[in-house]
Parts: structure tokens; sequence; C-alpha cells
């Protein structure tokens, strides 16, 4: 931080999507005012912000936080609050074991908050059962890496989008969902007229404004597509067929799944409901350039069969070998700000720490010796539907819900209000005081928010940048680590929770990194084992970098697995045989339409910051549905009136807009409004709560659903 007489300057990042752009920001302290503008050396965005980030200025007044600890709806000390949680917690565990515990994290902590729950939960209480919001978010992309390549990881980085031949984006309304990823795609488009956009989206976006090719596809027909392309790839004059010898392996398996499921180009335009030609010219145009990059995001992660989307994908990078190099390979482009960094600490509650899980003995051991604990969890806990679910069947007795809000965003969302009514005890650490969660809440624990807060996040590049406070904190708000330890302490963990500050925090979570981890034998890909010693004024003037950062990589590593080196038990990447499978409900006479769900470009998850600042409000100012012509007449809606939207799950009411970027037989609603905002506007109430079988990520795309007017 660069300090004058009236202001301070200082380097941060946008606590919105997972592009991660880097601000800069003017802090006046008096007023309480800050001017934001963007980073231009930071490596995500080079200056560029999108509308979100540029009004963040807009959003940091201290009206609706919560700014003093609540217990029982009275207003309560410091100390009285984490007694009774420490006390409530270490209760519930003597009466009904540590896994009738849990905490419910967020990607908008940052990985020193994320890095000491997870400790707490899996080391110390002994329970799997700490899970987060990015199991909605990205799941699906961790369980297909981890199936192709043995490791969660992204291979490439940013700068290959101006290296690109071909473009894909799968399942990603990226001008509004990373818009300045956008920004940058398409100004590689505008330096290099020869770059070929494909948009894969059954909605017509505005991302596709910029697309040489739209594929419509049916919602949910994508493994059959990406089948097709391996089908069609799998012709010897095509394949890399040294690549595939040398480095991969399942090869054939896959090749014969995808023949079956495939046939004819013909057959797959059918499946997928796509004109022949426009399919036949995108493999072409994937089998004709080298450099491809494939990016996709919660169109192919929200599914039923995510994760086979998510390999149906990484096949067709691995028949041609374009992985790890510049300009090409399959990247996941993550929602949220923080989802890589919780998944670095062990955020889903299938993983312990630093990209170790529970599928292995030694990583538990080993990370059990590292943290001095005798009470380590054994086995993976409740993943987010599931352990609402728990919660509502009186399994989970008491829940530690931090910095996100499930009774809106989660499926089944009413159902996940019920279970919170009924749980004996829900604490709820937040920075805003009145949510649809907060309301169900025993013990309110106010946190800092994103201008007061200080650490590390990581984005979808695997670039780790620093967030630092702009003000001091307001009223009695207290970083999220820091409320953690303090009930890890009353809870008689003192030993292992001593930390004083983020600082000490990274270096144990670099050090976990590094522990026992061979990096140039490929043990394990997540390393920063170089900051293991970092000292305060070099994590005050941390730059962002991408891991690893080892002693291998000591600058970090832009691109991964460009050697042929994976880290699966044999080394070689794995191809994964995709047999298609249809979204688990489908339409019937009764919810004869499918409702989709997604982001829009101006607001953020459920509100709670950017619905303060009234320039965002303006883009879209209340819940709405978007209706096909076709469905509008058959269901007798107007334009610009109301419809109620019912699924078998619940209802809401929208404000009815038609247009033909929307597929006939569905309808797509924004995620954001909450009950708060909109009394009937919460579209999770009316989700399915159907998960995918290997990443449980829910199926938010595809709900069978009835519409008529309000
Ligand atoms: Fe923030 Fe994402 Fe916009 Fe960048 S693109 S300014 S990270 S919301």
């Amino acid at each position: 931080a660069d300090n004058t007489a009236a202001f301070k300057s200082v380097q941060t990042t946008c606590p919105y999507c997972g592009v991660g752009c880097g601000i800069n920001a003017l802090v006046d302290e008096q007023t309480h005012q800050v001017e934001i503008t963007g980073n231009p050396s930071h490596p995500a965005n080079f200056g560029r912000l999108c509308s979100k980030g540029s009004a963040l200025g807009e959003t940091v007044e201290l009206k609706g936080r919560l700014l003093q600890p609540r217990v029982y709806g009275r207003e309560a000390s410091w100390g009285e609050a984490l007694d009774l949680v420490a006390d409530s917690l270490i209760s519930t565990i003597e009466k009904y074991g540590p896994d009738a515990v849990a905490i419910y994290g967020s990607g908008q902590l940052l990985t020193e908050d994320y890095y000491v729950a997870n400790k707490l939960m899996k080391g110390f209480i002994g329970s799997g059962n700490m899970d987060t919001n990015s199991r909605l978010c990205m799941s699906s992309s961790v369980a297909g890496h981890k199936r192709a390549f043995g490791s969660d990881t992204v291979p490439g980085c940013y700068e290959d989008f101006e290296q690109a031949e071909l473009i894909i984006l799968i399942g990603s309304n990226t001008a509004w969902c990373h818009p300045v990823s956008f920004q940058r795609i398409r100004a590689a488009k505008e330096a290099n007229p020869q770059l070929k956009i494909v948009v894969i989206d059954p909605r017509r976006t505005v991302t596709c404004d910029i697309a040489d090719l739209h594929l419509p596809l049916a919602i949910g027909s994508d493994t059959i597509l990406f089948n097709g392309l391996l089908h069609y790839l799998g012709r010897k004059d095509l394949q890399n067929q040294a690549y595939i010898e040398k480095y991969t392996e399942g090869f054939s398996t896959a090749l014969e799944a995808a023949a079956i499921s495939s046939g004819t180009i013909e057959g797959v335009a059918a499946q997928c409901r796509l004109n022949v030609n426009d399919l036949q010219r995108f493999y072409h145009w994937f089998a004709r350039h080298e450099k491809v990059m494939s990016l996709y995001s919660q169109g192919v992660n929200q599914s039923s069969s995510g994760t086979d989307k998510v390999n149906a994908i990484i096949n067709c990078h691995l028949v041609t070998g374009r992985i790890g190099k510049p300009g090409m390979g399959p990247f996941s482009l993550t929602g949220q700000p923080n989802a890589m960094g919780g998944r670095e600490v062990g955020g889903l509650s299938n993983q312990l720490a630093a990209h170790m899980d529970f599928a292995r003995n030694d990583d538990i051991e080993r990370v059990g010796r590292f943290w001095g604990s005798k009470t380590i969890a054994r086995k993976p806990g409740y993943p987010a539907v599931e352990l609402f679910d728990a919660i509502h069947d009186g399994k989970v007795k008491a829940v530690w819900i931090m910095g996100t809000n499930p009774a809106v965003s989660l499926p089944n969302a009413d159902k996940v209000k019920q279970a919170l009514q009924h749980c004996d005890f829900v604490v709820v650490s937040d920075c805003i005081a009145n949510t649809d969660t907060t309301a169900l809440a025993h013990v309110l624990l106010p946190a800092q928010g994103w201008s007061e807060k200080d650490g590390t996040v990581t984005n979808s590049e695997r670039c780790i940048s620093r967030q630092r406070a702009l003000f001091s904190p307001a009223g009695g708000a207290k970083p999220d680590w820091w409320i953690i330890t303090q009930v890890a302490r009353r809870m008689g963990y003192e030993q292992a929770f001593h930390y004083k500050n983020t600082a000490e925090i990274f270096r144990e979570h670099a050090a976990l990194s590094g522990f026992e981890n061979n990096a140039e034998q490929g043990l394990r890909d997540f390393d920063i084992s170089a900051f293991a010693d970092i000292s305060q004024q070099e994590y005050d003037n941390f730059q962002p970098i991408q891991w690893p950062v080892n002693r291998t990589h000591p600058q970090g590593r832009a691109r991964i697995f460009d050697d042929g080196k994976f880290y699966t038990a044999t080394g070689k990447a794995r191809f994964i045989a995709i047999e298609p499978r249809l979204p688990v409900n489908l339409p019937d006479k009764v919810y004869p339409l499918v409702l989709n769900t997604g982001r829009l470009r101006d607001q953020w998850h459920t509100m709670t910051r950017t619905a303060i600042a009234a320039k965002l409000n303006q883009h879209k100012p209340e819940p709405f549905v978007e209706v096909h012509p076709t469905d509008a007449r058959r269901h007798e809606l107007l334009p610009n009136t109301l419809a109620t939207i019912e699924s078998r799950w619940g209802s809401m009411v929208a404000r009815v807009q038609i247009t033909d970027s929307q597929q006939q037989g569905s309808l797509f609603v924004p995620m954001h409004w909450t009950g708060q905002l909109a009394s009937r506007g919460r579209m999770g109430a009316l989700v399915n709560p159907v998960v995918d079988p290997v990443s449980k990520q829910p199926e938010c795309k595809h709900t069978p659903v009835r519409i008529e007017a309000y």
C-alpha cells in the first residue's frame, strides 16, 4: 500500500467471478469512499473491469451490515457468542458423534479462512462434513480433471486466449458471467480475424455476438455431441497417434463407446437437434485447427452427467494431443472468486487438504501427521445437497454456515429452509444482517466484508492473488479465520490454532502443500512450498503468480502437462468411456417445459452486494422468465405480465419476457433474487435436487416445470 496524506492506494482483487481481476483502489478512509480502477499490471485483466467490478465503490456502505454478534435474536458480546458456539458443538459431538456437526462454506471465503475451517472440521473435530457452495459451481470439473489427469489441474492460462486459432465456449454465457475473459477473447478476435469462435449453448445469449458459429444443442445432449466429435477425430488421419500411445490410456474403449453412442454425423445432429451442416463445420474446424481451446462453465458442470460432459470434452483434447501447450487445451471457467483456492485447502467434503483426499490412506496419515492430529476424519462427509438432506432428517444436528445463502441458492430451497428451521443449532457467519439464511440462525457472527478482509484467492488460471483490506473493520466485524480460530481454541485445540494473522496461515498452507511432496516425481500437482517461509513483508507485497510455485518452478508455471506427465498411477492421461445419459427428470404432461437457470450481467449470487449499487439494478430490476413465442402463445402469456412457474418441488413468480433466443420447450430464469428482495422470486425453490453421481453437483439447468399467467 502506498499511503499519501488523504488517500491510500491499495492493490486488491475483485470479489465476484473466477476471472479474478486485479483492482487498484484509491481509498478515503475518512469519508468511507473508494475509487475503483482495473489494475493494468494484473495478468487476469490488464486494467479491464466489467460493470460489477467497476461499481464496487458503490457497495462498501455500512447499511444492512451485520455489525454485532447476535444470540437467539438479541445482541451479544463476542465472548458470549463464541462460548455458545464452542459449547454447543462440543455437546452435540459428545451426544451424537462428530458427524452430527457440519460446516457449509463459500467460494467467497479467502483461502486462509477456508484452510482454518477445513482444519477444524476434518483435522480436529474428525468429521468430513465440511462442504461449500463451490459444490454447485465446480465439482464436476474437479471430478472430470481427477478422472482424466489424476489431479484437479487446469492445464492452461488466460494467455492462451490470444494464441488460440479456435475457441469453443460450451455452456457458458461468457459475456455476462466472465465478462473480462469475454472482453479478452473479443479483443483477440479483433486483432486476429482468423480466430474462429464457436458457442455451444441451448440459448442464443449475447456471447453469440462474437461467434462464427452457434450450436443451439438440445439441453443435456453435450456428451452426444462430444462423443460424436471423438468418433470423428478417431480416424487415423485426424488423431495424434504418437501422443495417444505415449501419454494416454483407455483410448480404444472410449472410442468404442463414442462410436456406439454417436453413429453417423446425421445421427448426432438429430439427437442434439442441430443442423447437420453446422455440426459438420464444427467437427471440421476442430480437426483442422491445432490451437483449440474448449472453455466450459455451468452449462456443463451443473448436470446429472456433468462429470461425463467434462470428460467428453477432455477426451477430444487428448485424442489430438492438444493440451498444456500455448493456445490449446480444455479450460474450466471457475464461477466464484475463490472456488479454486477453496479446493486447494480441501473445501469439498471428499477432499482433505492441499489436493489430497480421503481416497488414499497415505494422504490421511500424511495430513494427520502434518497437523499433529490423532482425530483426523477418515471418510468423506456429506456433499452440499445431501448435507441439507441430513440436516432435514435430523442426522446433522448443528451446522455452521459461512458467507453463503443456501436457503436461496440450493436446489429444493424450501426444503433447505425447513431443514434449518428444525435444526437444533444453526450458526451463520456473514457480513449481511438480513438474508433468508440469517433469518434461520440461532447465532449470528458478524464477518468482515470484501473491503475489510485480508488474504489470498486463486482464479480460473491457477493464479494466486492478494485481497487486501481497504477500510478498518466496521463495528464488531471480525475476519472469518479469526472467528473459527477462537471457536477452535474454546473447543480445546489451542495448540493447532495459534494464528495471529493470515500470513501465518498462508505459510502453514504452503508448507502442507510441499509436505512429503516430491514434485519432481509428480506426487501431487498443487505445490506452493516456495512460500512456506514467506515473511510478513513478502506476503504484504505478494504479486499474482500461477501455482505450482516450488523449487522446480520458482516463478510459477503457466501451463501444465506440456511434458506429457500426468498425476495418475501410471503417469498417463486417461480417456474416459462415456455413455450418454438423459437428464434425470424429464418433462411430462403435467410439467411440460424445462427450466434453465443462470446469472445476469450486473448481479452477483443472491445480490447482497450488487443490489446496493443503483446502476447495477437498472439492468434487470426484477425476477423474469424468458419464454419462446410459441410457448407463450400455448400457455396464454403476454409480454411483461406476471407468471407463476411451478415444479414438483416449489414455485416462483416472475415477469414474462418473450424471446426467440430461448428454445421452444424451455424457460430461463436468473438465479439471483432472494425471498427478502422478491417474496416469490426464489428460483432455488423450483430446482430439482438431482445430483451427478460422481461429482454430486446439482442439476440446476434442467427441471421440468409448468407456467401459467399469475
Ligand atoms: Fe470482477 Fe469478474 Fe468482472 Fe473481473 S470479470 S471485474 S472478476 S466480476
